[in-house]
């Protein structure tokens, strides 16, 4: 990782900008996967006759469609629903549903893109997609969600299936949509066809251990990274930023592996807990009543609520971004490592800005990628994917056995290939690497599609 883009991929890149202009995320995680790829190319002159990293950055096929629905006051709203399916060299297509004002084509398409990767990584069988809707949840009673969920499915279901494509939760969609959205499917094409989505409730087809996942694994990941460097997370300050899904479990395993995590946040402010974080607190107040961080803090006597707030800005040894793309800036990395902080691990899409990502590496702290650090979600979507064809369902224990083992395995990979390219410790050309190869040397063996 050096910040430049090989000669021979720099046209690759232009091509990119020039057929996606304005797209900026996606331009970004490419140019990311782009400046790491130029020795693979090297070893494997293969991948560059059969053209594989242009045919890499053009989805297989991307779908755009308007989504109608009614308000609880009988005012009608529209709003633009996507799905890319990018890349199903290794599988079905697989990737969540984002629900957010923010979204838009630039922005699925980068969460499509580093989901190629993500999933590769995994050495499970699936290949990469994503999709969603700039459908704003926020303050929308369960009656509206339903409604804007059902007539988004409507529309995509055509496009789905256990072995075409396989959807599940993001930002603004988890269990209440996988289950309004599931319903939909299922009256549409008259069929219980449990592997077509994943996130579903335990009681109808879903799987143990989905939901704390992602958090569970980046924390897995964060103590790979700990042991190779020879230390731990018993008694580490943590900060974790966010308070969805991600961030929620990530604090619970932190919790579990001897850290104290004094801060999380929402788009309204942080929360400073000194006394490490209340979880059973947290949970009831995000997932139980939908509300706030302030209300955590507004029931905690030892924690703050900062207003608008910087997450960043609380000391802390080991730092988990978690909210959303691009909120961890070039300054906020050099307050980090000014406050003392020795690791950093994505466990959002895409968190750390490309400036912050090149300041890390600088101060050789440990940093551990979101393709590869939070991959635990999607690792175990695949797992609720084998569960579903073999109608059987894992116990708590074995499954998390699995996702450990699964986390384990790609960080060895990820460092055993940046070792192999000469880049020792530096996971994100480690995992653009180890992804890649995988995708590539499939799409070499299925010939030009
Ligand atoms: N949205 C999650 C991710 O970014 C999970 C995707 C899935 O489980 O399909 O990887």
């Amino acid at each position: 990782m050096n910040g430049v883009i090989d000669d021979r991929l720099a046209s690759v890149f232009d091509d990119v900008v020039r057929r996606n202009p304005s797209e900026v995320e996606f331009h970004q995680a490419v140019r990311e996967v782009l400046e790491t790829l130029g020795p693979v190319i090297d070893r494997h002159p293969e991948f560059a006759e059969h053209e594989i990293i242009q045919r890499l950055c053009e989805p297989e096929r991307q779908i755009m469609f308007r989504v109608p629905w009614q308000d609880d006051a009988g005012d009608v709203h529209i709003n633009r629903g996507m799905r890319v399916q990018f890349n199903s060299a290794l599988g079905p297509y697989k990737g969540g549903l984002r629900f957010h004002p923010s979204v838009n084509l630039g922005i699925i398409k980068f969460l499509g893109f580093e989901q190629i990767f993500k999933n590769a990584l995994t050495g499970m069988p699936i290949g990469g997609g994503k999709g969603g809707s700039d459908f704003d949840p926020k303050g929308r009673s369960d009656a509206e969600i339903m409604r804007f969920c059902q007539s988004f499915m409507t529309e995509l279901a055509r496009s789905l299936g256990e072995y075409t494509d396989v959807p599940a939760g993001d930002i603004g969609v988890g269990g209440r949509e996988i289950g309004y959205l599931f319903g939909q499917y299922k009256r549409i094409t008259n069929r219980y066809e449990s592997g077509v989505i994943t996130g579903k409730g335990i009681d109808w087809g879903g799987a143990l251990v989905r939901t704390e996942a992602t958090g569970y694994g980046a924390a897995f990941f964060l103590q790979e990274m700990l042991a190779t460097r020879e230390t731990s997370l018993d008694g580490r300050t943590a900060v974790v930023s966010g308070s969805g899904n991600v961030a929620i479990y990530a604090v619970e395993k932190l919790q579990q592996l001897g850290a104290v995590v004094v801060a999380c946040s929402d788009s309204s402010g942080v929360v400073h807990d000194p006394a490490g974080l209340d979880l059973a607190l947290l949970k009831q107040v995000k997932e139980v009543e939908r509300a706030r961080v302030e209300a955590y803090a507004d029931r905690r006597a030892s924690a703050r609520f900062v207003p608008a707030g910087n997450v960043w800005e609380v000391p802390c040894h080991v730092a988990i971004p978690s909210a959303t793309q691009n909120e961890l800036t070039g300054a906020d990395a050099a307050t980090l490592l000014r406050n003392g902080c020795i690791a950093v691990v994505e466990g959002a899409n895409m968190p750390c800005t490309p400036e912050a990502v090149r300041i890390f590496a600088e101060a050789t702290i440990a940093f551990g990628p979101g393709k590869a650090a939070n991959a635990g979600g999607v690792a175990t979507s695949a797992l609720e994917m084998q569960q579903n064809a073999s109608r059987d369902s894992w116990t708590f224990a074995h499954t998390e056995a699995r996702l450990e083992e699964i986390m384990r395995n790609i960080h060895q990979l990820c460092h055993e290939t940046a070792d192999a390219y000469g880049a020792p410790n530096d996971l994100v050309t480690g995992a653009n690497i180890a992804g890649f190869h995988r995708v590539a040397q499939a799409m070499v063996a299925l010939g030009l599609i």
